[in-house]
């Protein structure tokens, strides 16, 4: 189990994510995964507050919600590994097929050469966006697989 399931099986057992189908797995990858352990306690902590009877019946129902805030972990947009491949592979498919193209071709024969230099300029920021936000999102990644190589490196 990865962050993104044991994420998903927070949300999906409300907090609980040890009680479903794949309880051993997420206590398990809990065990090995601070932040994953620290959102599901977080998780855990902010519904049990707002699950209090007398909250539910209370009339100032708004500022204890809005006090349970800070609790509630942040909205975060998850793509998932395949994804991004899929979106890089779909760049480079591009880059490969764009020339092969007949009407590429036409677009030469206008144009000769001159076209080429804008067109390297735009694949390439293509290219450096791509790498630049795939890094960018992955960094608690990164970051954890390099310091989990130095905590165990005869593993
Ligand atoms: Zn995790």
């Amino acid at each position: 189990m990865n962050c993104h399931d044991f994420l998903d099986a927070l949300d999906r057992a409300e907090g609980s994510p040890y009680d479903g189908p794949r309880g051993a797995e997420a206590l398990s990858h809990a065990e090995e995964c601070p932040s994953c352990a620290a959102e599901a306690a977080s998780v855990r902590a902010a519904l049990s507050l707002l699950r209090l009877p007398e909250l539910a019946c209370s009339a100032d129902l708004a500022p204890r919600l809005s006090a349970l805030l800070p609790f509630l972990p942040a909205p975060r947009r998850i793509v998932s590994m395949r994804d991004w491949l899929a979106a890089g592979l779909l760049i480079l498919a591009g880059m490969v097929i764009l020339p092969l193209l007949s009407s590429f071709g036409i677009l030469g024969s206008q144009y000769g050469t001159r076209f080429t230099l804008p067109l390297s300029l735009v694949l390439g920021l293509v290219v450096s966006t791509y790498g630049t936000v795939f890094i960018i999102s992955h960094l608690e990644d990164f970051s954890r697989r390099l310091n989990g190589r130095h905590a165990r490196p005869a593993a």
